[in-house]
């Protein structure tokens, strides 16, 4: 009967599952081992100033060239490196190539350049209590003042909201600025927004995909950026992938657009072509 057969097909592994769980496993064990066989990269992808049209920012997304498998998505292996606390170590990683990154480019390209990067709620459980500091340290003796912004996500102003206040406020004391990623997705609660001293909102990109055909999506948006200046923050619109929805962007005086129609995730060498070429990031072709 179809009840038996549900219940036998959810009781066991199907070999299908099986190899997802043999892969995530060997994956587990090599995501150490990538850090010191340089497999990991980093790209940076602009994020533009609406009133300027001009890029002094970038997020940093890291990327896995596994030496068999290919190129393998954050999305997959992130949470693996969380579950098995190599994030901590790959977190570093990314912090201090971006950190260097940045200092270059505030040297050589915009004496405000800054880059962002996503740090996960796992990484602020680190059980080494002088991690903050580390990563403090090294932005003061980098002479980093607002180089490195920390993009944060709802989940992690859930639990804890005291502890994990303070230890924001002494990285903003510090010289780094705090984005609220993927805003409108997670528990959605406005009164952290108040309750934390954050400088930018990231608008998700659920809400600015088909933003020229949903209406409400173009409510919402409207007034994320509305409230959003009201208290002080300023927007950063992801997903961003045709001219309407930038034009949209633009009218609602959104701060910031980040998105594949600007241009998509590229590396350092390629950003810093396509910053002092005449036409950056080819916005008008
Ligand atoms: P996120 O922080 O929300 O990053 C934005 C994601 O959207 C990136 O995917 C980016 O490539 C993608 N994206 C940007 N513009 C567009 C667009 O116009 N259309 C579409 N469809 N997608 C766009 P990516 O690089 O695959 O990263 C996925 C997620 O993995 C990130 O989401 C972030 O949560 C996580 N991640 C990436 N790098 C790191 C990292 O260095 N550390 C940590 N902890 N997480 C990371
Ligand atoms: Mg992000
Ligand atoms: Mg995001
Ligand atoms: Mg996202």
């Amino acid at each position: 009967r179809s009840k038996d057969e549900g219940r036998k097909r959810f009781s066991y592994f199907t070999p299908e599952m099986q190899e997802t769980a043999n892969i995530n496993r060997q994956l587990t064990q090599e995501l150490r081992l990538a850090i010191v066989d340089h497999d990991f990269k980093v790209l940076y992808q602009p994020i533009m100033c609406l009133k300027t049209g001009e890029v002094h920012k970038a997020e940093a997304l890291i990327r896995w060239h596994h030496p068999e498998l290919g190129t393998i998505s954050p999305a997959e292996f992130i949470p693996l490196a969380e579950r098995c606390g190599a994030i901590i170590d790959i977190g570093n990683w990314i912090f201090s190539t971006a950190a260097k990154q940045v200092q270059h480019w505030q040297q050589t390209l915009d004496p405000d350049f800054q880059i962002s990067i996503n740090k996960s709620p796992a990484q602020f459980q680190n059980p080494d209590p002088s991690a903050d500091s580390r990563w403090i340290d090294a932005l003061t003796h980098l002479g980093l003042n607002k180089g490195i912004c920390l993009e944060i996500t709802e989940g992690l102003l859930l639990d804890d909201g005291s502890i994990i206040h303070q230890r924001l406020q002494k990285f903003q004391a510090a010289g780094f600025e705090i984005s609220l990623d993927d805003f409108g997705t997670g528990y959605s609660s406005l009164s952290y927004l108040t309750k934390f001293d954050i400088n930018f909102l990231k608008i998700d990109r659920a809400f600015v995909s088909d933003l020229e055909n949903s209406l409400q999506n173009q409510a919402l948006c409207e007034a994320i950026i509305v409230m959003s200046h009201k208290l002080g923050l300023k927007v950063i619109a992801e997903g961003v992938e045709t001219s309407n929805q930038l034009n949209f962007l633009k009218l609602a005086e959104c701060d910031y657009a980040q998105g594949y129609y600007i241009s998509r995730p590229i590396t350092a060498e390629e950003f810093e072509r396509q910053l002092k070429s005449p036409t950056p990031f080819n916005l008008n072709q």
